[in-house]
């Protein structure tokens, strides 16, 4: 299975919205938890890292994108 990579600052997509009807996070901090910030409500909540990894679902924003490598 191939991890999801995240870092601080991105925009997430969860499995679940929030009850305000957003399902846009942002990752404000990481550690062995995450928090993560409604970007409907500015409700952040905080939750552990392998739970936050099993209920991503996919990154909206990247905080910092990929850009190809020049030669
Ligand atoms: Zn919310």
């Amino acid at each position: 299975m191939e991890a999801k990579k995240f870092e601080l600052g991105d925009v997430v997509e969860m499995k679940k919205q929030h009850p305000c009807g957003t399902n846009e996070w942002k990752i404000i901090r990481m550690g062995a938890d995450i928090r993560i910030k409604c970007e409907g409500c500015q409700h952040s909540v905080m939750i552990p890292r392998r739970e936050f990894e099993k209920k991503l679902k996919k990154i909206l924003i990247p905080a910092n994108p990929v850009t190809e490598e020049q030669n």
